[in-house]
């Protein structure tokens, strides 16, 4: 069975929201539930836990912010709550303290809380896609690259511009076989600090990653615009299963 770790410590600075982007409201749910809730709708996956910040991180960035660190959110009626764990100074800190605070479950799925439109739909086929590759370590949801990508310098001058037809854009979930996961967040701690997804990890120790190929509309929340967009994407989703005769 798989166990999955939610990433939610982060402190949302460029969202400007004025608390942590996990527990910012979004079509009438703090973000953070919109992932838990698509991770109990996947019956391989049996414990989730999840990162929150603590609240010296909390203070650090915003003093009289101490009572945000024991937000909570509840797990849909009939599942078990999940387990909650303070996170780290690094994205990959916090990933590594919610492994050690997980039980015995293999393989490990990772997702950021700041991807609020994950589906049931999704978490399977990334976890179908380790399943089928016997050789890999790690499989990622990626969509292909859209637009044009450019290398530019400080100065704004165009350095290159990349071949296209071989970039993938890399979201969460990423899942993974745990000795590899836990390998890969036993380097430093410059490494981890280093790292923007823990695929990266494993890779830079050998391993061997796979991409999922999964919808572009799984968006990462990082500004005001796309805390818009993923508003009314959730709303509209929310809507359809309101009318939908099953
Ligand atoms: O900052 P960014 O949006 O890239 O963070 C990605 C995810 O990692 C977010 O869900 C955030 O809450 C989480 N994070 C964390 N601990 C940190 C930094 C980020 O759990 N120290």
């Amino acid at each position: 069975m798989a166990i999955a770790l939610i990433v939610a410590a982060g402190s949302g600075e460029r969202l400007g929201a004025g608390r942590p982007k996990a527990f910012v409201e979004l079509a009438g749910r703090p973000m953070l539930e919109w992932s838990l809730r698509a991770l109990c709708g996947v019956p391989s996956v049996e414990q989730v836990v999840v990162a929150v910040p603590s609240t010296a991180q909390l203070i650090e960035t915003r003093p009289g912010a101490e009572d945000e660190a024991a937000d909570r959110v509840d797990p849909p009626p009939g599942w078990s709550p999940a387990v909650y764990v303070h996170g780290g100074a690094s994205r990959s800190d916090s990933v590594r303290l919610a492994l050690a605070a997980a039980g015995p479950g293999d393989p490990v799925l990772v997702h950021d809380a700041a991807r609020p439109l994950l589906t049931p739909a999704i978490v399977g086929q990334v976890l179908a896609a380790l399943a089928t590759d016997v050789e890999a370590d790690a499989a990622i949801a990626a969509a292909p690259v859209t637009d044009t990508i450019k290398r530019v310098a400080d100065h704004g001058g165009v350095l290159e511009t990349l071949d296209r037809s071989s970039l993938w854009a890399v979201q969460t979930p990423q899942v993974f076989r745990r000795d590899a996961l836990e390998r890969a967040l036993a380097q430093p701690a410059d490494v981890l600090g280093e790292a923007t997804d823990d695929a990266w990890l494993v890779e830079r120790a050998g391993g061997r990653v796979v991409v999922a190929s999964v919808s572009a509309e799984n968006l990462k929340v990082t500004t005001p615009l796309d805390l818009e967009i993923a508003g009314e994407l959730l709303s509209r989703r929310a809507r359809g299963a309101a009318s939908d005769p099953a």
